[in-house]
C-alpha cells in the first residue's frame, strides 16, 4: 500500500471508521503513519527571511536639487568652471566687441542676489557689475535692509558689454540667460532683487514698464523676486528712489518671511 492509496481512502472517514482502521492496520504490522498518509497537507517550515533589497534612490529631480542648498565648497568649484566657460563664450555677437567678460561678484552664500541688465564701460574695465555712481546707489540700496555688503552677490543677466552701452538685444538675451539661470541655481538665495525693465523681461516674462512688476512678490523657480529700478535710472531720474525704497522694504519683508513659493517660472 502506497501514501497515494491510503491518502485517497481516508478522505472522507468518519472518527469510528479511523479507528477501526488503525486497529486493523496495527494487527497488519503497520506501527507508524504520517499526516500525508491521511491526505493532510505537510507541514511547511517556514522559509528563511530573504532581505528585502533596497531600491536605489532615483536621481535628484531639478526640483529637489533647486530646494536642497548646494554646498558651498562645491558652488565655488562650479562657479569657477562657469566662469571658465562664460570667459571662451562666442554664442552671441557680444563676443567679438567685448574686453573682458563680467560674469558676477560677491558671496556664494548670499541671501539675495541683485541683478541688473548689461556690463556698462567702467564695469567692463573692473570686471565687476555696478561700478561707478551706480555701485554707491546700490550700495545704499544694500544697508537700507540692512544687509551687509560682503554678503550680496551681484550680477547682469548679460556678460558682456554691448558697444556703445547700449541696450542688450533679445537674441543676446536668449543666448546668455542661461548662464544666469545656472548661477541662481547653484547659489539659490532666498530673495532675488532684479533692476530694471531689461532685467526684469528676462527673468519674469514681458512687462510693458517696470511699474507693472513692482509692488509685489514674484517667484523664480520658487525663488521671491522682487523687481525694481535700476541703479542708474535712480541716477537720472531723483523721484524713483522712493519707489525703489518702498521695494527694498518689500523685499525686507519677504526675507523676514523667508517666503518660498511654487516654481511659477
Ligand atoms: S553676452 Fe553672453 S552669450 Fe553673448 S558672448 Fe557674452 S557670455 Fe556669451
Amino acid at each position: 500500500m502506497n501514501n497515494s492509496d491510503v491518502a485517497d481512502r481516508t478522505q472522507s472517514w468518519t472518527a469510528s471508521d479511523l479507528l477501526a482502521t488503525l486497529r486493523y492496520w496495527r494487527v497488519c504490522g503497520i506501527d507508524r503513519l504520517t499526516g500525508e498518509q491521511f491526505g493532510f497537507a505537510p507541514v511547511v517550515e517556514p522559509k528563511a527571511t530573504v532581505p528585502i533589497p533596497i531600491p536605489t534612490p532615483p536621481p535628484p529631480s531639478l526640483e529637489r536639487l533647486i530646494s536642497e542648498p548646494v554646498p558651498l565648497v562645491a558652488r565655488e568649484s562650479w562657479i569657477a568652471g562657469l566662469a571658465q566657460e562664460i570667459s571662451s563664450c562666442q554664442q552671441c555677437r557680444l563676443s567679438q566687441t567685448r574686453n573682458q567678460t563680467v560674469m558676477g561678484v560677491g558671496a556664494l552664500d548670499a541671501p539675495v542676489v541683485w541683478i541688473g541688465d548689461a556690463p556698462q564701460e567702467e564695469e567692463e574695465r573692473t570686471g565687476e557689475p555696478f561700478a561707478g555712481e551706480a555701485r554707491a546707489i546700490f550700495q545704499g540700496m544694500v544697508r537700507a535692509v540692512g544687509l551687509d555688503r560682503n554678503a550680496v552677490y551681484l550680477t547682469n543677466i548679460i556678460k558682456c558689454r554691448p558697444p556703445g552701452d547700449r541696450t542688450p538685444k533679445p537674441d543676446e538675451i536668449l543666448h546668455c540667460q542661461p548662464f544666469l539661470f545656472r548661477q541662481l541655481e547653484l547659489i539659490r538665495p532666498k530673495a532675488i532683487f532684479v533692476m530694471g525693465k531689461v532685467a526684469i523681461d528676462c527673468l519674469l516674462g514681458p512687462v510693458k514698464q517696470v511699474g507693472q512688476a513692482r509692488g509685489k512678490v514674484h517667484f523664480w523657480r520658487g525663488v521671491a523676486v522682487v523687481a525694481s529700478y535700476h541703479p542708474v535710472y535712480c541716477l537720472r531720474t531723483p523721484s524713483s528712489k522712493r519707489m525703489v525704497w518702498e521695494d527694498l522694504l518689500l523685499m525686507q519683508k519677504t526675507l523676514e518671511q523667508d517666503l518660498q513659493g511654487c516654481a511659477s517660472i
